[in-house]
């Protein structure tokens, strides 16, 4: 069985190709158009898209080292996401899936996210998590709390009520006037750093929900009144502003996080999308693992932010139920785990 892969929910373009399940390629091309803009910017996203699809998705079965007419079925992103880029991929999809006269499988973005645990590379043993597990969903629009029952039966136990954490951490980097996406300029800085040499405020917030709004509010105002007394503060406090942003943040996801496996009794917790690719919340997993006896999974750099090998992996999965789509069935933008 011969999986297409097809994501292109927001600023990255990827195509991936799984023969049953294990990846033989998996091709991103990232946009570099909204740096000067400090964000992804709609219009020009679709754009770059229009541009790339097609050489990305050449790429990915040229790669595979095979034809497409071997393809078995087509997956493709069909939201969340920004309805412009979504629309690119999903009318790719569906264009290429009738002109081959293959089916057609639409994937959750957040799902695929989700189950980058279970992209598998050729030769590569690993363990995957048991259903039902717990997941940290961490991502540029998404802050959650899932149970995994099952590849296609997740549940929200808690989410953020306001920003996601990629988002505060973008802003504060922003804020800062460091580059865009501030997600890995922080990380970077941050292992350079005093995680205690700041605080900022923390939500209280009932339940498995999480907030960050107030911390961009908090870390905006500590920087305002000290750049007043000190033009060059953040300059020459950087590295420990970045670690302590980041160490109020990872304190944040894991108090909730440790919450949720008191609840659940669920020792086996995973962590998905952009931020699990943090170097302190990575720390933080093996922390908590080692105090209280959590099995923990933590995915490939590769595979925490957006790729087309985890809407390959949930499109094998739907395949073997033969859990197919029409062609009629139109891209969402709103997060939803339907
Ligand atoms: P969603 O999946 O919710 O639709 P998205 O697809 O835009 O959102 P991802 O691509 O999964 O989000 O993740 C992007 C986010 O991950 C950005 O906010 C980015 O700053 C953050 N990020 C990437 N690398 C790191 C890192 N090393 N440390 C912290 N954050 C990071
Ligand atoms: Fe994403």
């Amino acid at each position: 069985v011969y999986i297409l892969g097809i994501e292109s929910s927001c600023d990255d373009t990827s195509a991936a190709v799984l023969c049953n399940g294990v990846l033989l390629s998996n091709v991103t091309a990232s946009q570099d158009v909204h740096r000067d803009y400090g964000g992804v910017v709609p219009e020009l996203a679709s754009r770059a898209h229009q541009q790339n699809v097609l050489p990305v998705i050449d790429q990915a079965i040229k790669r595979a080292g095979i034809s497409k007419e071997q393809l078995s079925a087509i997956a493709f992103t069909r939201g969340p996401g920004l309805m412009g880029s979504l629309l690119v991929g999903v009318s790719f999809a569906k264009g290429l899936a009738s002109s081959l006269s293959i089916p057609l499988i639409d994937v959750n973005h957040l799902q695929g996210h989700v189950m980058a645990h279970f992209i598998k590379e050729e030769g590569e043993e690993k363990a995957v998590p048991p259903f039902p597990f717990l997941c940290l969903l961490v991502s540029g629009g998404n802050s959650q709390i899932v149970k995994v029952n099952a590849y296609n039966d997740m549940e929200v136990l808690g989410q953020t009520i306001d920003d996601a954490a990629g988002e505060a951490i973008d802003k504060c980097s922003k804020v800062m006037g460091l580059g865009y996406p501030g997600g890995p300029i922080i990380d970077r800085l941050a292992r350079k750093g005093n995680p205690h040499a700041f605080s900022f405020a923390e939500p209280h917030i009932p339940g498995l929900d999480y907030s960050f709004s107030g911390l961009k509010t908090s870390f905006l105002y500590s920087l305002r009144d000290c750049v007043k007394d000190n033009p060059d503060f953040v300059e020459q406090n950087k590295e420990d502003l970045a670690a302590s942003l980041e160490y109020t943040v990872v304190d944040i996801l894991m108090k909730k996080l440790k919450l949720a496996v008191k609840q659940t009794r669920i020792k086996h917790v995973a962590v998905a999308g952009g931020v699990s690719a943090n170097n302190g919340l990575r720390n933080a997993f093996h922390e908590y693992a080692g105090k209280y006896g959590w099995t923990i999974y933590i995915p490939k750099f590769g595979y925490t932010t957006d790729n087309a090998a985890m809407i390959g992996i949930v499109g094998y999965y739907k395949y073997l139920d033969g859990d197919f789509c029409s062609i009629d069935k139109p891209a969402f933008s709103k997060v939803t785990f339907q």
